[in-house]
């Protein structure tokens, strides 16, 4: 009897979601540098199991983490104990993930709508269901879009890529990801919003005509299948891939971190129970190499842009270097419009510089490798919000946000498509 109740115990735990009940996630505002280094050792704590949203940068910029419930009791005496301003954010997690369960819940009694035109967009969506969403839009506009599948992901599923092609062979192209930390929910659900756009918009939009008459565009939404679906199934607060580590008890790796650029430098770790753990070996993340081969057997790619939420940013090179990248005036004056554009629809600031200067030293990530290969306009955007709700963006804000951001985009792609090089 003792046997069974274990076994059906385990059998719970394996079937069970992680609850996140009374996990807080708390904004730390450090005022000098002292509180810088007394929050980083908060970080070491492995105790606490703490998940940092946001890290730590620099004074005054707020660092927002997720406090499980039994560490939060010790994490708040020790702020206070240091005189450290904190607020809570957020104050039960599981509370926020529930209403969004039940939202999701309620739009997938609808079935599957069987053309991308009655697609939900204002909801998130599982993998089956973005799968499909791609499939469905291959058939309908066989002309201009395909779906070409660039390698396999850890735990074997395709990793799709859309292309938006009018003609030509291996034309100049620009490439769009979403998702490569699979938590980020707001970055799928606006990538398959921009995959819908840009079939709408041809032929509509003189910009984007002139550009798909002369380029193609590869969008890959879902670039961690694996996390995503486990973000679905097991943990929504998942990130990194789903490769156990050898002699780790935990798993995956940052894909984000794990590109030849700095390859562990600072700004990742080696531990590999970290949220931005670097990985065995650069490109040692099936979802990370599948990319690699395919901008170097591509070679024509002269814009790359990878999607990442929250906090509000446009990014572009360095992370892992105080080095300025060469073309940072370019680059500059080019993020200024885009975010400029970006905020005319609603108002949604945007901060925006090199990633090392507007966030932290970060090291082996995507555009620094794309950077370096000779794509000029690399850049990386941090979706909405700043911490309201965090990676819990409410499903009414995916609209809006894929709008907003669309602009964005769009100054990119028209400048590359302008500037030639
Ligand atoms: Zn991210």
């Amino acid at each position: 009897m003792r046997g069974l109740l274990a076994f059906a115990a385990l059998f719970v735990a394996v079937l069970a979601k992680d609850t996140f009940e009374g996990h807080q996630v708390l904004r730390i505002i450090p005022k000098d540098d002292v509180q810088l280094s007394l929050i980083k050792e908060l970080e070491e704590m492995a105790e606490f199991e703490l998940d940092f949203w946001r890290g730590v940068t620099n004074a005054g910029t707020p660092v927002d983490v997720r406090v499980p419930f039994h560490g939060l009791h010790s994490v708040k005496m020790y702020l206070k104990s240091q005189d450290i301003e904190f607020s809570i954010m957020i104050e039960d997690l599981q509370l926020m993930l529930d209403e969004e369960q039940e939202k999701m819940a309620s739009a997938a009694r609808v079935a599957m709508p069987r053309t991308t035109d009655s697609y939900d967009y204002a909801n998130y969506h599982t993998l089956s269901d973005i799968y499909s969403f791609q499939d469905m839009l291959v058939a309908e506009n066989p002309n201009m879009v395909s779906k070409i599948v660039i390698g396999q992901s850890y735990e074997g599923r395709p990793l799709n890529v859309l292309k938006f092609s009018t003609g030509g062979t291996n034309r100049p192209a620009i490439w769009i990801d979403t998702g490569i930390h699979s938590r980020e929910w707001v970055t799928q659900a606006s990538g398959t919003w921009f995959a819908k756009k840009i079939v709408t918009d041809y032929g509509q939009d003189p910009a984007l005509t002139a550009i798909l008459d002369k380029m193609d565009i590869f969008l890959e939404i879902v670039t961690n299948p694996d996390g995503y679906q486990y973000t679905h199934t097991s943990n929504r607060m998942w990130r990194k891939t789903r490769k156990p580590n050898p002699y780790s008890s935990c798993v995956g790796v940052d894909p984000n971190r794990n590109w030849d650029a700095g390859f562990g430098g600072p700004g990742a770790s080696s531990n590999p129970c970290s949220e931005t753990y670097f990985g065995p070996s650069p490109h040692s993340e099936s979802e990370v190499k599948s990319i690699v081969d395919f901008v170097k057997s591509h070679n024509n790619i002269k814009a790359f842009i990878s999607i990442h939420s929250y906090s509000q940013m446009l990014l572009y090179p360095y992370g892992y270097t105080t080095l300025a990248a060469p073309d940072k005036t370019e680059l500059h004056n080019l993020a200024k419009k885009a975010i400029t554009d970006l905020a005319s629809l609603y108002g949604t600031r945007y901060k925006y510089g090199s990633i090392i200067d507007t966030i932290y030293q970060a090291s082996g990530g995507t555009i620094d490798w794309t950077y370096n290969q000779g794509i000029k306009y690399s850049y990386t955007f941090e979706l909405r919000d700043t911490g309201y709700y965090g990676f819990v963006l409410p499903a009414s804000q995916i609209i809006p946000t894929a709008k907003e951001t669309w602009l964005a985009l769009m100054a990119i792609m028209d400048h590359t498509f302008k500037n030639p090089y």
